[in-house]
């Protein structure tokens, strides 16, 4: 299959044409598009054939359900049985936006996009992009993250390419995505809403527009710490954002971190392995051995957390065999900086102080 590029430059609105892109989606096709937290392969979320064509591009397990993007609340009430008032109060607050919420679903979403389950997860995305192409399409597009099973979700359209070139239909280009982790996922068909995936929406956030106290599923907030607690998202439990080197996370405070990180680059070296390390712009000339990638700024998180997969790609291509990462457990996304960080280490952590 040849795939087709689009490519829309953001700020010129006025020149985009989902022409294409619609009359695939409508035929069952896939396309590919940015929304702001990753890029998603999107397909007819009601249409059973266009969900396995997803699993099958991927290379995803059919029991790991498909989010379903949508642009109008009304959209949320034809697929959920019931709409909980909870779902009411988050939609005001965070729609469009980052947030996933799960809620029973009716007949109308077949069991092919929900991974066989009675519950259906549902997005409201801002991006301008995403939006249109929801609007003008008028589909529900279901849309995990656009990469091949297992590896970093993708924040730019060449990531994209990388994975699914030649197996999907279409892709959109409109450029980097700004949050560059996937959306916060909140389960609301439970008694007490439990937070399934830390994300730019964080408990605190959830906690003040719900004016109540909300969980968090205990199986990701430690892995180890939690052995033989499952994740309530099927997803979760996957091993995802492997880089093909072997990446361990050092902690502790700034100075015993350096220090440590080039002790182990250097031991490294001498073993003939080629080394990465994920620095930050504070750091980044304080490393004496291997190829030193920044991340970001340590005082902006949002650069953090849009950069972080893009520099796990990075070392892919570079060939690295080891990769040592600083920590950043920052105030705001820390959890889920750290939650996709240590699953792509497979949780291997040096604690240094
Ligand atoms: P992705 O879009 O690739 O980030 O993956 C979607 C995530 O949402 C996965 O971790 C899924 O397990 C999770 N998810 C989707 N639907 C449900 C559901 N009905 N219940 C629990 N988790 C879900
Ligand atoms: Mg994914």
């Amino acid at each position: 299959m040849i795939t087709k590029k689009l490519v829309f430059d953001r700020n010129r609105e006025e020149e985009w044409d989902f022409s294409e892109a619609n009359e695939i989606i409508r035929n069952g096709g896939l396309v590919a598009f940015p929304t702001e937290t990753v890029y998603g392969l999107g397909g007819d979320a009601t249409n059973p054939e266009a969900s396995k064509k997803i699993y099958a591009a991927k290379g995803r397990p059919s029991d790991n359900p498909l989010i379903v993007h949508i642009h109008d609340f009304k959209q949320l009430e034809a697929i959920a049985k019931n709409v909980p008032d909870d779902a009411r109060k988050l939609c005001k607050a965070f729609w469009p936006g980052p947030l996933t919420m799960i809620v029973e679903k009716n007949e109308t979403i077949p069991y092919e996009t929900t991974g066989g389950m009675d519950t259906v997860a549902v997005r409201m995305p801002s991006h301008p992009i995403a939006r249109r192409f929801l609007q003008e399409s008028n589909v529900m597009i279901a849309a995990p993250s656009a990469n091949t099973s297992g590896r970093p979700s993708p924040t730019i359209a060449r990531h994209v390419i990388e994975d699914l070139d030649g197996k999907i239909d279409c892709i959109i280009d409109g450029g980097s995505c700004d949050i560059g982790l996937e959306s916060s996922i909140i389960d609301l068909s439970t008694d007490i809403p439990t937070i399934l995936r830390p994300g730019y929406i964080n408990k605190e956030m959830f906690e003040k527009a719900l004016g109540k106290e909300v969980r968090i599923d205990p199986g990701i907030i430690d892995a180890n710490a939690n052995k033989g607690i499952r994740p309530k998202a099927p997803g979760m439990k996957y091993r995802h954002y492997a880089p093909k080197g072997n990446l361990v996370v050092v902690e502790g405070n700034d100075e015993n971190v350096v220090s440590k990180i080039n002790e182990l680059a250097k031991t490294a070296f001498a073993e003939g392995k080629k080394v990465g390390i994920i620095a930050t712009d504070e750091t980044k000339d304080r490393y004496e051995t291997g190829n030193v990638v920044t991340i970001g700024d340590r005082n902006d998180e949002d650069s953090i957390a849009r950069h972080l997969f893009g520099v796990l790609r990075d070392f892919d291509d570079l060939e690295v065999d080891t990769i040592y990462s600083e920590s950043f457990g920052t105030p705001r996304i820390g959890m889920a900086i750290m939650n996709r960080l240590l699953k792509a280490a497979g949780h291997q952590v040096i604690k240094v102080d």
